[in-house]
């Protein structure tokens, strides 16, 4: 079935004009291959007259074999006063050897005569000798009317004239600009409706979100009409980025109920989002609409209370759907019904209502209110639930440790000396370090490793200090989050101490216990 909206994706080209993102040519293949299979209708590679790197893109492209996708090279309309076929610009978009050519020019007169300056009328045959030239070559060619809104509010007349003269010389979609990301939902559906009733060609938008509303300003131009919509994966672009298709996407699913990607990707949503941020070396954005990960994280009190009965009472949509999925979080805001739902979680069986439930949920208060956070550290919350309910017994116990530091002409070095008692044996252990909390992982996994030879697998892979009462000065008390890994899962632990050797080794000794725990 034809989809009634199709997305064109822009990643490579538009998102790598963002700030701090930069894709090699293998890069760009593997994201590709992801929207292909994920379904998306048009990857938008690059602009082959901008550089070498997107040239070899699209020759590596021509010989994939592409499942739903059609690859499309960018460029703009030719250079004024030079004849078509004579243009470089032509001959590289060519070279590229894609089906699908998408080409920029001007709507907005500003730009005609004073950026450009040219004539109104030689930019109207700018725009149709290109379309006319790619046409004859046999290419689907998207005209991308730059400033259509601004150009429209400026010069109606006129810019309908840019539009009309892409659809007369073949154009199979005008892609209507919102290039400075300056206008609102309503402009632009207005607009778009115009352009609608005077094009018999297909429409399509194209949206930047200065403004915070990039997305909203695509939707408001699809129920306008709009049968083609471009913008990125997780909104990567110029300035503060362009319209964010990983909103986008179930915005016309869930919401218009259009179809766009095939329905059975859906649930893939979150990974493709996760990937490409991967590939981008982009920390994944927390409170991304939809497939951030507190997108369906709950910490208030009431409102864990009510998904706990009916989880639609505070979620507009199952997080499944998307790929994503529902968080219990643990704070001094937390009532009964977070700690009960949490500790299922991680897989204690407690019932409402009881005795060691309203323990808990005490102790975590009273842990709370001494400086403690179990949001992150859901190591440790698991360790105080199951030594209040005593279902778990403590495998060691350090008896003594040691710290210290000597610095000489040229280095400074740490030791750390441990004594863990395990059962009836004593293990005592000395180890160097970087620091005084590495020295004293060394000598702790050291100790610990005879009796649990699965301690060593573990490793540190992010380590928190914070500051908690800053006014105290250096008596303040510290808390240490630590972030482990067996390879296959992570967990945070907590300590809070006024000695950050002490809050360290809390969090620590919790890291190996949890480790410990787990089958
Ligand atoms: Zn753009």
């Amino acid at each position: 079935m034809k989809s009634q909206v199709e997305i064109y994706d822009t990643t490579l080209r538009d998102g790598s004009q963002g700030e701090g993102i930069n894709f090699s040519v293998a890069d760009k293949l593997r994201i590709a291959e992801r929207l292909d299979a994920f379904g998306i209708h048009f990857i938008e590679g690059g602009w082959p007259g901008s550089n070498p790197k997107d040239l070899e893109f699209f020759k590596l492209a021509a010989r994939c074999k592409w499942r739903n996708a059609k690859i499309a090279a960018f460029s703009m309309t030719r250079r004024k006063g030079v004849a078509v076929e004579r243009d470089d610009l032509m001959r590289q978009i060519l070279e590229a050897k894609t089906p699908v050519v998408t080409i920029v020019g001007k709507t907005w007169l500003l730009h005609v005569t004073e950026v450009l300056r040219a004539s109104p009328d030689e930019n109207l045959a700018m725009i149709g000798d290109t379309i006319r030239f790619l046409k004859d070559h046999r290419k689907i060619v998207f005209y991308d009317a730059e400033h259509s809104f601004d150009g429209f509010k400026g010069e109606p007349e006129y810019a309908l004239a840019t539009w009309q003269a892409a659809e007369k010389a073949g154009a199979d979609g005008v892609i209507l600009c919102d290039t400075n990301g300056g206008c609102l939902p309503g402009e632009v559906a207005r607009i778009t409706a115009i352009a609608k009733g005077k094009l018999n060609c297909p429409v399509g938008i194209h949206t930047h979100d200065d403004c915070g509303v990039g997305v909203a300003n695509a939707l408001a131009a699809i129920e306008a009409g709009a049968t083609q919509v471009q913008g990125t994966i997780n909104g990567y672009g110029e300035r503060t980025g362009n319209c964010n298709l990983t909103s986008v996407i179930p915005l016309l699913h869930f919401k218009l109920k259009k179809t766009g990607v095939p329905a059975k990707s859906l649930p893939k949503l979150k990974e493709l989002s996760e990937f490409v941020d991967e590939i981008a070396n982009v920390r994944h954005n927390s409170r991304q609409p939809w497939v951030g990960a507190t997108a369906f994280a709950h910490k208030g009190g009431m409102h864990v209370h009510a998904i706990g009965r009916v989880a639609r009472s505070y979620e507009h949509i199952e997080p499944e759907a998307i790929g994503n999925s529902r968080r219990v979080l643990i704070s001094d805001m937390s009532g009964r019904t977070n700690i009960l739902m949490k500790a299922n979680e991680l897989g204690f069986k407690l019932k409402p209502d009881t005795a060691e439930l309203k323990a808990i949920t005490a102790r975590v208060k009273e842990l709370e209110n001494a400086g403690y956070e179990y949001e992150a550290a859901e190591g440790s919350l698991a360790l105080l639930i199951g030594r209040t309910l005593k279902q778990r017994a403590l495998k060691f116990t350090i008896e003594t440790y040691h710290v210290s530091m000597r610095r000489d002409a040229r280095e400074s070095i740490c030791e750390a000396t441990v004594r863990v008692r395990v059962g009836e044996k004593l293990h005592h252990e000395v180890a160097e370090g970087d620091g005084p909390v590495n020295a004293l992982d060394g000598a702790l996994r050291a100790a610990l490793g005879k009796s649990f030879p699965k301690l060593k697998k573990i490793t540190l892979t992010d380590y928190k200090v914070r500051i908690l009462d800053s006014a105290t000065g250096t008596a303040a008390k510290t808390r240490v989050l630590i972030q482990s890994s067996d390879g296959e899962r992570e967990w945070g632990t907590v300590g809070v101490s006024e000695n950050i050797i002490e809050a360290s080794l809390q969090a620590l000794v919790d890291s190996m216990e949890f480790a410990l725990l787990k089958k």
